[in-house]
């Protein structure tokens, strides 16, 4: 009878009609429509397998906005929209830019999925493609939330950043890299500070040359902390994590306030893209190696947990991350990962980013910025099928992952 009834699943799922949606006990629940009988079957995890539709992916901030919101509007049950307009600043056609966040379910839940798109502002492509699937699978109930749990979407956290598709915000400012104590001295990065001069230069194959060099000398690893790793004393290059707070860490702090975040159980995952393998979810965790939360990150999401701490990541370890900022609330059952989507190699994305700062750097060359920003949104979000398809996919089961782990 076992297994008759797998085989008869199977052959749903093949044929391609089949929906299910998750419920607190980890099982499968088949949507109603397709399944008389409900049938109840036990998965290994939680995974809403309705069709991927990549038009979710936007055009622009403003589209990805309007987007969202209308996808808001069509959420059943208990909804709850917070906008943190970004003052101050515009959009390239004057359009106003703010972080929309809204809180789905119970208000009083004691397990709160957090999910964060553009950290990185040109990188909240991704974070609205999948956030919008999300609000899909929400309203129609192809995705039901268990029991005692609540999802916040933060949707643009960086959204001049988006906006004008650059990673940084209005001020340079990466806020991957602002989370450090601005009273306190600032982290030094020597290897930045050698590099500096070189990473200006209009000549790209002299600067290929002393990069080469540099790793030559002390590897790759430390020219990547030396690049990516986060500075604090060129406000016109690359990784720069600020003097002052940003809007992103301001929105942050008000949200885990305005909603206790420190009472209650947390899966917190910041949705990135631009480095790794090719359409590929990589799950970093920055917590500590032997700490608590990184055994509850191992536990959730299992062997593909990787570390930059360990070398086990495509990402090295850095100052500032936007996790530390959770990390200071969080208990015993909660962890913060990264996903983070792979396009292109770490050179492209370093030759493409050390561009996009050198033209920023200059001044009256509007035009020359806005062209170059075909080149980051195709290293940052390539307009690619099967990579869309990749995307949603890996999120959609990462995601249910964290699901279910919360209720565990
Ligand atoms: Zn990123």
């Amino acid at each position: 009878m076992f297994l008759k009834r797998q085989l008869n699943i199977q052959k749903r799922l093949h044929s391609g009609y089949a929906d299910f949606n998750l419920d607190n006990s980890g099982m499968i629940a088949f949507d109603r429509r397709h399944s008389p009988k409900n049938i109840r079957y036990l998965m290994s995890c939680n995974f809403s397998a309705v069709a991927i539709d990549t038009t979710v992916f936007p055009a622009n901030y403003s589209s990805a906005r309007e987007h969202w919101l209308k996808k808001l509007s069509e959420q059943s049950g208990h909804s709850h929209h917070r906008p943190y307009p970004c003052i101050g600043v515009s959009g390239p056609d004057g359009e106003e830019l703010v972080t929309d966040t809204v809180w789905i379910g119970a208000e009083d839940a004691s397990r709160v999925l957090v999910l964060i798109g553009g950290t990185h502002g040109i990188e909240g492509f991704v974070g609205s493609a999948v956030q919008i699937d999300h609000l899909n699978l929400l309203a129609c109930r192809h995705l039901t939330l268990p029991v005692d749990t609540a999802v916040l979407f933060i949707h643009a956290l960086t959204p001049w950043g988006y906006a004008w598709q650059r990673r940084c915000d209005q001020d340079g400012v990466d806020l991957n890299r602002n989370i450090v104590d601005f009273s306190q001295p600032l982290p030094d990065n020597p290897g930045y500070d050698e590099l500096r001069s070189v990473l200006f230069l209009d000549d790209g194959q002299r600067r290929k040359t002393a990069l080469e060099a540099f790793e030559r000398q002390h590897g790759r690893i430390a020219l990547e902390c030396a690049l990516s790793g986060g500075q604090y004393s060129d406000p016109s290059g690359p990784f720069f994590g600020g003097n002052m707070p940003s809007h992103g860490r301001t929105v942050t702090e008000a949200l885990m306030q305005h909603y206790s975040m420190k009472q209650r159980d947390l899966a917190v995952i910041d949705l990135h893209s631009g480095l790794g393998s090719f359409g590929y979810g990589e799950i970093i965790c920055d917590h500590a190696p032997n700490s608590p939360a990184t055994a509850v990150a191992c536990q959730w999401y299992g062997e593909s947990v990787t570390l930059p701490a360990l070398g086990t990541s495509s990402s090295v370890p850095k100052t500032g991350l936007l996790d530390y900022a959770w990390h200071t609330i969080m208990n015993s059952k909660s962890c913060y990962i990264t996903l983070e989507f792979g396009t292109f190699s770490t050179n492209q994305l370093f030759d493409i980013l050390l561009h996009d700062h050198q033209l920023w750097a200059q001044q009256n060359n509007l035009q020359a910025r806005l062209e170059h920003r075909t080149l980051m949104r195709h290293h940052f979000c390539p307009d690619d099928q099967a990579w869309k398809e990749l995307v949603l996919f890996r999120a959609r089961q990462v995601i249910a992952q964290a699901l279910r782990g919360l209720s565990c």
